[in-house]
């Protein structure tokens, strides 16, 4: 049968029939939701709202830092693929700086990999340590930032989620809490732990808590992987920001080097979060399969920027550039925390990172408010998150993104700010929020 003689083209199949016989995607991509980031990027925008939200830094890297990088183009060999486990150069200043931090020899040849950003190195970790079809689990601590999830999901794995917990007797939605107060229950994590178990990871400072796990926490958490032979993921990307606290890594705890992958970024060293450069370190033996899965997720990350890197870590001793980054984002954070202690909100205080979590269950939204269906879909958190930012004119991030299901609960009332924003920009929120004060007053709770 063929219809090339008629006069009629043959008919359209109806739209309902042409979509089935679209390709499919995999039921993972099939949904066509944004994702939390690019959501509240938007809504900000839509009201010209103050954009505490993703924490990227609105301010420009210093300028050492972008002459690193405008210069290395210059150099043929910096314009083509680097080596898969990161250009030498970047790989001797890693070297150099994990010897130090660490306290051990780094060998920058084969305990070292160089990545497209911290979360390219943790899939190629996740691709390297678990396998599909094979029920390996991954414990994560709740919140987890993320992409962590996706992640673990795509490499095969199942992630098991263990919430930090705010000791009973403290009310963080009446007073101003520690980022201390924030605390993983041991026997909790424990029990998470079966025979299937392969990896636990940890962040610390903690995005969005701002908790910096202590030398004793570390020290119980190390024992359980190593009770029950786990791989030990930390995520440090936050490792220089630390205000009037230790950063400990797990990795210069006794015994626990061998079974550590340490993560870092260099977007958040530089505040270049858009450079997609991180990178991995830990014994020889975790580092290669490491390599090996990053080799075939993207071959290799970018050259001239890795280039751009090597030379701003080999100047940044000079320029005590670390200790003066830290003195600034130490002002930040004070200068976002007085805003809410002066409109009398409640927050959790960090130790770390650039994160704030502000407790806004004093903030009744009217009942017939009108939420768009994208929102109204994602639970109580957004809709707090999207009155806030609608009414207020300040954005944030929902952390119950950062919570499985079951766990969400434990999130609803807060709003994560984030910090690496401007003065201007934190000084136009701290106008807009004097709002909240008459607001908090007309709505008691
Ligand atoms: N790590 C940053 C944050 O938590 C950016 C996250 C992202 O854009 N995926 O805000």
């Amino acid at each position: 049968m063929s219809s090339l003689n008629t006069d009629k083209p043959p008919a359209a199949p109806a739209a309902a029939e042409t979509k089935s016989r679209l390709p499919k995607p995999s039921s993972m991509y099939m949904s066509t939701g944004l994702d939390v980031w690019t959501m509240m990027n938007q809504i900000a925008a839509s009201v010209n709202a103050v954009n505490l939200g993703q924490g990227y830094m609105s301010f420009p890297p210093k300028e050492f830092i972008k002459k690193a990088a405008q210069n290395t183009f210059a150099e043929s060999t910096h314009n083509q693929y680097a080596p898969p486990r990161g250009r030498p150069a970047l790989l001797g200043q890693l070297g150099a700086r994990f010897t130090e931090k660490l306290g051990r020899p780094i060998d920058p040849n084969s305990e070292v990999s160089v990545h497209a950003g911290a979360n390219e190195a943790l899939l190629s970790v996740f691709t390297a340590f678990l396998e599909h079809c094979k029920g390996h689990e991954v414990i994560l601590m709740e919140p987890a930032f993320d992409q962590y999830t996706p992640n673990i999901i795509m490499a095969g794995g199942k992630p098991v989620y263990v919430p930090l917990r705010v000791h009973p007797n403290k009310n963080p939605s009446e007073n101003v809490i520690s980022s201390k107060d924030w605390k993983l229950d041991i026997n909790e994590l424990e029990s998470a732990v079966n025979e299937n178990t392969r990896i636990l990871v940890l962040n610390t400072p903690h995005n969005p808590v701002g908790k910096v796990f202590t030398r004793e926490e570390l020290e119980a958490i190390g024992a359980v992987a190593e009770r029950h032979n786990l791989l030990i993921v930390s995520d440090e990307v936050y490792e220089h920001l630390t205000y009037d606290v230790e950063h400990v890594s797990i990795a210069t705890l006794p015994g626990m080097w061998d079974r550590t992958i340490t993560v870092g970024s260099a977007g958040k060293l530089f505040g270049v979060t858009g450079w997609r450069v991180g990178w991995a370190v830990g014994p020889e033996e975790l580092i290669k399969p490491t390599l090996s899965a990053h080799t075939r997720i993207v071959f290799t990350s970018n050259t001239p920027l890795q280039e751009g890197i090597a030379a701003s870590l080999k100047q940044a001793k000079e320029n005590d550039f670390f200790n003066i980054q830290r003195q600034e984002y130490q002002c930040r954070r004070d200068r976002l925390t007085a805003i809410f202690d002066d409109v009398g909100l409640p927050y959790v205080a960090p130790d770390g990172a650039y994160y704030l979590l502000a407790n806004a269950s004093s903030i009744r939204i009217p009942q017939d408010y009108d939420f768009p269906q994208f929102i109204e879909e994602r639970g109580d958190n957004f809709k707090l998150v999207y009155f806030f930012t609608k009414e207020f004119g300040v954005s944030g991030i929902p952390p119950t993104e950062f919570y499985s299901d079951a766990h969400k609960n434990l999130a609803k009332d807060y709003i994560r700010f984030a910090f690496c924003k401007t003065d201007k920009e934190l000084e136009e929120a701290k106008r807009c929020l004097q709002k909240l004060k008459e607001y908090l007053k007309a709505n008691p709770s």
